[in-house]
């Protein structure tokens, strides 16, 4: 082991569990103690402003700058009471990740002193010196202010000494530069078609809302052993590393014992998070050794979103008090399974009916089959597009990785529903579906069908969008997204589906069909229609591969590809006609998204050059000068065999040569690459013409590790990263 691994590796064996902070009371007693929640509220602001502010934050009324300043006296107030100094507008910028730019409360009062000033104006809205954030060209360098806007509907939260005000960044022409506008937007667009399609049930229900209940996967490592990979600190995944003899053959990590270290960070993260409100319940191992789980209980998705934001930027503050790092990247090892955030999501409707759920009555279950048959048919239209929402550099290596769902959208629903669906499409159309008090599926006819248990339990583990019982469950999205923008293109293609529903419905009421049979009709015409999109078999399959492509599904691999969807003329016509996406905003993210795949290859393209040819080749050649020092002495004697190390020689040569070979091959690509001025020519290039040096290269590499002493060998190998004591 070389001196540093040695050290590094000794110190991440001798890393004691760090205790973790004492929770004052129970959960109870914290939960939302560092949120500005409608108890702060209650306590901190006048009657009519705390009236006022909830209308607005219930039905969406805009704020006055009247009311703007009471609220930001009171807020100011609770926030100085809590600890807080500084405040900053809190937003999501099209990095991924959240940005912040921190202010004191502190202003000279013109007389030598300071005064703690906070106005309605300044908790409202901000201009934030913004021009480095990634815009796609919609801010010429010359217009390079930007908005930050209050989202009254997201709660204010102090983390350290800061009030974090939850933010809408926006452009000065008005366009969104961020992803909580668009997600507002689409949460507008399914709330009033779904709302819409509702009242064809309960003329009662007034709003639909989307929910979004995230599982965070992640991986934890140690952190002196993080310091010296660098590709682990510059890329976020190893570019190199030979498998460990041992991984997650045994199967031994999943739910398994958590390592003491482990669960004393996993504690305080709770802590944490509960103090800001997020709900987290539940934590386990997962598949992979040092792989770990975390969810919440479900929220309104706007919210919902805000939290995942605010945690990934939390565990990491708390992963370095326990010696820890943590790494959100979809595939940070090789050969071992990825992470994902498996984006739970479903509708409900303000008189607390799960519209995704069977129901009590057979009208509730018509509601039901209907919401559903409508999700699977977006789903079915827009299979390309809600691909190209969760598609990354990173997310690629996990995707059809043969441990995540393939590089394809299809929708798993279980043996008892398919049943459901396949009698509807078969049945005359105007039975009446009910299930009985156990939740027994009847519909005249085919009385024969099994239980539909609320519960579906048969899970179906390789789907990338299944449905779950009372949910859908879109398993594609990648541990490092920002979930809003699985999310946005969901909610907006399931609103735009509802719309069409409630067109076609509404024609065949005129045309004089009543209204249950108009219901049916237009649903068993979608049922047919979409069948392509249903899947229950194996989706790690190569049959399935090969299956989804004679059914016309999207099978795309490339990830400079798929951004194409989000300008593909249905798209742009449906995200405009919601009133989620103008087309400069579309074409404004597709360049960005293009510019940030293209950036991260070159960065990992970069440090793995840097790698080999600082590190790799230069080990390898010096173990290799070893063993001809060696040859060479041995050649002095006589009766003296070194064919085995002549081998051995050989195979280094080989490997070097091929990576010197490579590594300039790569440069050079990655030049011709940097010429291309066109973000989108750029990325392909990228995706087809340096990142295909990665994995090549890095086969050459892995093979040296298995040859050249372990003594001088650089960087941690994978039997160490991988098992935390
Ligand atoms: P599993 O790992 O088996 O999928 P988990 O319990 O880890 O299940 O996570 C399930 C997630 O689904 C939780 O975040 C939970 O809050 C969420 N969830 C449950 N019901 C709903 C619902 N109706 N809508 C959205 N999310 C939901
Ligand atoms: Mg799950």
């Amino acid at each position: 082991m070389s001196l540093l691994r040695f050290k590094m590796v000794d110190a991440a064996i001798n890393h004691a569990a760090v205790e973790p902070n004492a929770p004052e009371g129970r959960p109870s007693d914290y939960f939302g103690e560092k949120v500005f929640n409608h108890a702060a509220m209650r306590k901190y602001l006048d009657k009519r402003t705390y009236a006022l502010l909830s209308e607005t934050m219930e039905k969406r009324t805009p704020l006055s700058r009247e009311v703007a300043d009471s609220v930001a006296a009171g807020m100011r107030q609770w926030a100085l009471e809590h600890g807080a100094d500084h405040y900053t507008h809190w937003f999501q910028p099209l990095t991924g990740g959240t940005a912040e730019k921190h202010d004191a409360f502190a202003d000279p009062d013109g007389e030598g002193g300071v005064l703690e000033e906070f106005s309605g104006k300044l908790l409202v809205q901000q201009e934030p010196d913004a021009s480095s954030f990634p815009n796609g060209g919609i801010r010429n360098t010359f217009e390079a202010r930007g908005y930050s806007a209050w989202d009254p509907t997201s709660p204010a939260f102090i983390v350290d000494t800061t009030l974090c005000i939850p933010t809408v960044f926006i452009a000065y022409t008005g366009e969104a530069l961020d992803y909580k506008v668009p997600l507002l937007r689409a949460v507008t667009a399914v709330d009033n078609a779904a709302t819409e399609v509702c009242r064809y049930f309960d003329k009662n229900v007034q709003r639909v809302f989307s929910y979004l209940g995230w599982e965070q996967e992640y991986f934890l490592v140690d952190e002196s052993l993080w310091a010296i990979r660098p590709d682990l600190v510059l890329t976020g995944r190893t570019l190199m590393g030979h498998e460990s003899a041992k991984n997650q053959q045994l199967e031994d990590h999943y739910f398994g014992a958590i390592p003491a270290r482990v669960m004393a960070f996993m504690k305080d993260l709770e802590y944490e998070s509960l103090k800001l409100g997020i709900p987290v319940k539940t934590r386990h191992n997962e598949v992979a050794p040092n792989q770990f789980e975390l969810a919440p209980v479900y929220e309104e998705v706007n919210l919902a979103n805000d939290h995942n934001q605010l945690l990934m930027t939390i565990m990491d503050k708390i992963a370095r008090r326990h010696h820890f790092r943590v790494l959100l990247h979809e595939k940070p090892f090789k050969g071992i399974n990825g992470s994902g955030k498996h984006n739970n999501w479903s509708l409900g409707t303000d008189t607390g009916i799960n519209l995704l759920g069977p129901g009590k009555t057979a009208s509730e279950n018509l509601q039901f089959i209907t919401f559903l048959v409508n999700v699977i048919s977006a789903v079915y239209k827009n299979n390309g597009l809600l691909k190209a929402s969760i598609m990354s550099a990173t997310n690629a290596h996990r995707l059809g990785a043969n441990e995540a769902p393939p590089a394809i959208i299809s929708t798993f629903l279980g043996s008892q529903v398919s049943a459901v669906l396949d009698k509807l499409e078969a049945s005359r159309g105007d039975d009446a579906i009910r299930f009985d008090a156990k939740n027994v599926f009847k519909m005249s006819g085919i009385s024969h069908i099994p239980t539909l248990l609320l519960d579906n339990t048969d899970r179906n583990r390789t789907s990338p969008f299944a449905f779950t019982g009372n949910r859908f469950e879109f398993r594609a999205v990648g541990s490092s997204d920002n979930c809003a923008e699985a999310m946005i293109v969901l909610n907006s293609v399931v609103a735009a589906e509802l719309r069409d529903f409630k067109v076609a419905v509404d024609a065949k009421i005129e045309a004089g069909a009543k209204k249950e049979k108009a219901i049916y009709e237009v649903l068993k015409q979608k049922i047919k229609a979409c069948k392509a999109i249903r899947f229950d078999g194996n989706g790690y399959s190569d049959e399935w591969k090969a299956e989804a492509a004679r059914r016309g599904l999207d099978c795309e691999t490339s990830t400079p590809l798929m951004i194409d969807h989000y300008l593909d003329k249905a798209a742009v016509k449906m995200f405009a006609d919601l009133g989620v996406f103008s087309k400069v905003e579309l074409e404004a993210r597709a360049e960005v998204k293009w510019e940030t795949y293209a950036k991260k290859i070159q960065i990992e393209s970069r440090v793995l050059g840097d790698l080999t040819m600082n590190h790799i080749v230069p080990i390898a050649s010096k173990y290799e000068a070893m063993l001809l020092d060696k040859v060479y002495k041995m050649s002095q004697l006589q009766g003296l065999n070194a064919s085995a190390d002549i081998l051995l020689i050989k195979k280094i040569q080989d490997h070097t040569a091929a990576i010197q070979k490579m590594t300039d091959e790569m440069i050079e690509a990655r030049k011709q690459a940097n010429r291309i001025d066109d973000q989108r020519k750029k990325a392909i290039a990228y995706h087809d013409t340096v990142a295909v040096f990665l994995d090549e290269i890095r086969y050459h590499v892995d093979k040296l590790e298995e040859i050249v002493d372990d003594q001088i060998w650089p960087l941690p190998k994978y039997r160490e990263l991988l098992f935390i004591r």
